[in-house]
């Protein structure tokens, strides 16, 4: 392995077109999309006609004659042909996080219809925080006698099932190690519990081949502005099987998700769909910019991205651990392809430094407690050429000490 042989790669690349479609500062080797995506060339255009023209010339008419009313369902198709769902399956709207609250919602109540003995919420002790507090949060609101089991990985998830639990919700790809669930077989054995699913795909959309219909799961939201080139904030992803569109009206049962918003009505009655699951008035702008991303990633294969992504990220593992082998970095990212996602971890007993470090000579990645180095692995714009740099410049900041300063350890409110 050496440079040579990375360009070369790089030079058989079959997505290397893709990425003249983001826009990448000079200089910056781009480690985070999984945190958030670089900007689309395209976003700026649309950025500029959607203020310009769809609102500033065409006011409250942009509703109709822009398609806005319709944003929602629109990008969730786009959506849905990411995730391996049908037309009409998805919307994007709100945040991931509100439609975590939406969809556990939605599965407690399913639940508690069919089987009121059921009083029991799993997720994952390692699951990204919000999904928990959210968790905590609807049990606390309920005020029914529900409980929070935590399991503690894949592994034990099984052991974990039983009569007592209603609804487990898991993150598809850990947040922090990167570790992935078998989404079918993880569905199936959580089915044949009688229990019902939500997952949060985070890190998965865009980043891992998805057949959400195949795995039969039951819900699932996800973010557009990680892996989906979004921008900051844009509005998240909810699916959910058409077997459960028509069971109930989840909380927010906000003016958007009635069956005719504009009858103005005093009492609401859930849209026929998927459409129940939207609550108010969309963010129009940031929306229509997310749509900038999805259009990318419907373009490549995602068999190739994932191809691409697993090589990326054994040359990164495999580069970091020959050439940075005498420092204390350690792996927490499985080394089974099959295993994970699509970004790399290392701990370093002073990760929060070297991390700063790196991002002060170009590389941005990402730090998360405790002690862990992040590096977003993003098959789209990122190179076999950028990872032999990456770990390069790591090397020599490794080797020098040069991450050792004061300023390196300040600690910003955003890490
Ligand atoms: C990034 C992320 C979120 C973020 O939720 P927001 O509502 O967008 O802040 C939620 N869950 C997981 C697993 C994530 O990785």
């Amino acid at each position: 392995m050496n440079r040579e042989s990375c360009v070369a790669a790089d030079r058989r690349d079959p997505l290397s077109a893709f990425r003249a479609e983001f826009v990448l500062p000079e200089g910056i080797l781009y480690f985070d999309g999984n945190s958030l995506g670089p900007r689309p060339v395209r976003s700026l255009e649309r950025a500029r006609s959607v203020v310009a023209d769809e609102w500033g010339s065409g006011l409250i008419r942009s509703w109709n004659d822009a398609d806005w009313f319709t944003l929602p369902s629109r990008l969730g198709d786009k959506v849905s042909r990411l995730i391996g769902a049908a037309d009409g399956e998805t919307v994007v709207t709100d945040t991931t996080t509100l439609n975590i609250f939406k969809t556990l919602a939605a599965a407690i109540r399913i639940q508690d219809v069919r089987d009121p003995s059921r009083r029991v919420l799993l997720s994952e002790r390692d699951n990204f925080p919000t999904d928990l507090y959210i968790a905590e949060g609807l049990i606390e609101f309920i005020d029914r006698g529900y409980e929070l089991r935590l399991v503690d990985g894949p592994d034990d998830l099984a052991g974990a099932l039983g009569p007592d639990v209603a609804v487990v919700l898991l993150s598809h790809v850990n947040y922090r190690t990167g570790a992935m669930f078998d989404l079918a077989a993880s569905t199936s054995v959580i089915h044949e519990a009688g229990s019902l699913v939500v997952w949060d795909l985070a890190h998965s959309a865009g980043a891992v081949p998805l057949d959400l219909t195949g795995a039969d799961a039951d819900f699932a939201v996800g973010c557009t502005y990680k892996y989906l080139n979004g921008g900051p904030g844009s509005p998240a992803f909810l699916w959910v099987n058409p077997r459960h569109h028509d069971d109930f009206r989840q909380p927010l049962s906000g003016w958007w998700g009635h069956a005719r918003p504009f009858a103005m009505e005093p009492s609401f009655e859930p849209h026929v769909g998927i459409q129940r699951f939207l609550c108010g008035t969309q963010p129009v702008v940031s929306m229509s910019l997310a749509e900038c991303g999805l259009d990318i990633a419907l373009r490549a294969d995602p068999l190739v991205i994932r191809h691409k992504s697993i090589e990326l990220s054994n040359l990164f593992i495999a580069l970091v651990e020959e050439r940075c082998g005498s420092h204390p970095l350690t792996l927490i990212t499985p080394r089974d392809p099959a295993a994970r996602g699509s970004h790399v971890s290392f701990r370093h007993p002073e990760g929060y430094a070297v991390m700063q470090a790196l991002i002060a000579h170009g590389v941005i990645g990402d730090y998360r407690e405790p002690e862990v180095l992040r590096f977003g692995i993003t098959p789209l714009y990122l190179g076999y050429t950028d990872v032999w740099d990456a770990v390069e410049i790591l090397r020599d900041l490794l080797d020098t000490g040069a991450w050792d300063r004061p300023e390196f350890y300040a600690r910003t409110a955003v890490t």
